[in-house]
């Protein structure tokens, strides 16, 4: 088989580090911030000494191609973002940058000859962590919401919009180097886990097999509020008491649906939220996912039964959102998981739970994603790490599903 350069492949991820580095490890490597442009010119300067060309599009995407040995075909593409939530690790995105770029640096050095291009890509604005929503950037290749409207989004806490940092950014491009399904023919996404499974059961690799589904609801409980000194227990319509009710019973009637169904409460508002006052109004947030829409469907059934009235309060709810279940691509996946077993490696095929920009683009074109184990299943952290050999596995089983690929497509 061939593989990858684990030296090589860790240097990377060193090098990278620093852009953006925080005092005891972990980054702050905001979308379109200093040091996120001193990653791009990083990425740039590698890229061009391994002889790529260098493209971006009208929203700062980053394209890196090395040319095929059969003319006219659509190029392989592989890739990730770089930007990262504040505090946060040198794994979650960077890591799929920068295992395409050693597969890449592997082909171009090895001399491997693939008949298609190979094209190496950096997302802009990923994590929404400076400009809101996440996966801004594929989300507007996608139309999942108007290029216009994004570049008018102000940064969180600040006054700098997503249009400005852009333009000052130097990497506006054209619209026509967008991802698209003429020049493109495939997409394949490396990531860290960023949960706990892989390294739970000891395992190398998860062949995902697309992105779970999820719903999130708001539940509302109105009482009234009452003075907490003058008003007797028997006497009180506390929507607080009767939102930690129905939390605690959520958690029975989810928790008995499916073992792997994972759902959250992860906000709460409170009203009037005065030590001295009975609480009025209380509003809490559910999330929940998984891979099957029919579990989800059972979770919708629990939230439409609760009961109208709890401890004299009235129970509402309200749909905030949803998304169906992302299948990736059987032929990729089946790629991955061959390479996996070529190289030998302990391996299980998995959802992801976290949104990624290879969800989108699955939309446009055969996606996969390849995920490697995250310690302590820790993510979005300063703590995020994944040994030097985990980040090698995974680059080495990209590289064989991109031969594989290249071969079929
Ligand atoms: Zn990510």
């Amino acid at each position: 088989m061939i593989t990858t350069n684990l030296d090589r492949m860790d240097e990377k991820i060193k090098a990278f580090s620093k852009f953006g580095a925080l005092e005891g490890g972990g980054i702050t490597r905001l979308s379109l911030s200093e040091p996120a442009l001193e990653a791009r010119a990083e990425f740039r300067r590698r890229v061009l000494a391994l002889g790529m060309t260098l493209e971006s599009d009208d929203i700062g995407n980053i394209y890196a191609t090395y040319p095929g040995t059969e003319e006219g075909l659509p190029r392989i593409v592989m890739g990730s973002h770089m930007d990262s939530v504040r505090n946060g690790g040198n794994y979650d995105g960077i890591y799929g940058v920068l295992s395409s770029l050693e597969v890449a640096e592997t082909v171009i050095t090895e001399g491997i000859k693939l008949r298609h291009p190979i094209t190496v890509m950096v997302w802009t604005n990923e994590e929404g962590a400076r400009f809101e929503p996440a996966m801004m950037s594929s989300g507007i290749v996608m139309n999942k919401w108007t290029k216009e409207s994004m570049l008018a989004v102000a940064e969180t806490g600040g006054t700098v919009t997503f249009g400005e940092a852009l333009e000052a950014s130097g990497w506006v491009g054209d619209e026509a180097n967008r991802l698209n399904d003429r020049d493109y023919c495939a997409y394949f996404e490396p990531h860290i886990e960023q949960g706990p499974v892989l390294e739970e059961e000891g395992l190398d690799i998860g062949v995902v097999e697309g992105v779970v589904g999820m719903v999130n609801y708001d539940i509302i409980l109105e009482g009234v509020s009452s003075h907490a000194g003058t008003t007797p227990q028997s006497y009180r319509k506390d929507a607080l008491r009767a939102a930690s009710k129905i939390i605690l019973d959520l958690w029975d009637k989810l928790g008995a649906i499916a073992g792997d169904l994972v759902f959250t409460t992860g906000e709460i508002t409170c009203r009037p939220n005065i030590h001295t006052v009975v609480p009025n109004y209380v509003k809490f947030s559910l999330d929940a996912r998984h891979q099957d829409m029919d579990v989800i469907a059972k979770v919708v059934d629990v939230i439409k039964n609760l009961p109208d009235e709890v401890y004299g309060c009235r129970l509402s709810y309200e749909e905030h959102w949803g998304r169906n279940t992302i299948q990736f691509d059987g032929r990729l996946i089946g790629y991955v998981e061959g390479a996996v077993k070529d190289l030998g490696y302990s391996y299980r095929h998995m959802y992801s739970g976290a949104g990624h920009d290879a969800q989108y683009v699955s939309e446009l074109l055969p996606a996969a994603m390849i995920f490697i184990p995250s310690k302590d299943g820790l993510s979005h952290t300063v703590v995020e790490y994944s040994s030097p050999e985990q980040t090698w596995h995974g680059a080495n089983v990209l590289l064989n599903a991109l031969i594989e690929a290249d071969r079929n497509f």
